[in-house]
């Protein structure tokens, strides 16, 4: 859930597919529609379907339902030929690669990573495939047990002072630039902080800070 109203920025860049969103909290923008799936009916797939996105974004729990449906059969969604955008906030399952092999085996389109914290865009992939783009205004470093940590972009959090929060996954921060043209850094994510390991992890961190 995004706490702000923001804007959906699609991976591939402008112009952007026709893309479904599967997520609330969104401003509305071109070439994109969201749509509000429903545990207790069907409806939502009909009028997505009926929609024929070219992309759908959601998270990695809506996007391995969609693939399962479309493995057997239902619905058939053949309007997907973009991409699936898979979104995700920090402290959630990372995507496996067994995930995005299910992914490939029902859609056949390439997969794009975001992800977001509370107030919105902290990093994207790009057309390179090649880590993430740290977001405009998102700060990330990496702590000494290599964890990454990051600062959300909007101001709200900036009265909180110069703090960082862990987001709970391995990785490291590239400054090197991307075949995309982008500017900034990116971030290689290695993988998810297991939770005995995170808890060490902070604990080192806090006293790291004490000392
Ligand atoms: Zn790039």
């Amino acid at each position: 859930m995004i706490a702000r109203r923001a804007a959906f920025r699609h991976p591939a860049g402008e112009p952007a597919p026709r893309t479904a969103l599967l997520l609330p909290g969104f401003k509305r923008h071109a070439n994109t529609r969201a749509f509000v799936p429903a545990a207790s009916n069907y409806r939502w797939l009909e009028k997505l379907q009926e929609y024929r996105p070219e992309s759908i974004a959601g998270s990695l729990g809506q996007l391995l339902f969609l693939a399962s449906l479309r493995m057997a059969g239902m619905p058939k969604l053949d309007s997907v030929t973009h991409s699936l955008v898979v979104t995700f906030h920090t402290e959630q399952p990372w995507l496996t690669l067994e995930d995005r092999d299910e992914l490939w085996s029902a859609f056949g389109v390439p997969v794009y990573e975001q992800m977001y914290c509370a107030s919105g865009l902290l990093a994207t992939e790009c057309i390179a495939h090649d880590g993430l783009h740290a977001a405009k205004g998102a700060q990330w470093t990496v702590d000494a047990n290599g964890e990454l940590w990051f600062r959300e972009p909007l101001s709200w959090w900036e009265e909180r002072g110069e703090a960082y929060a862990p987001s709970g996954l391995f990785g490291a921060v590239d400054p090197e630039p991307c075949e995309c043209g982008q500017p900034g850094i990116r971030l290689r994510i290695a993988g998810p902080v297991q939770r005995q390991t995170l808890l060490r992890t902070r604990a080192l961190s806090a006293w790291a800070q004490v000392a």
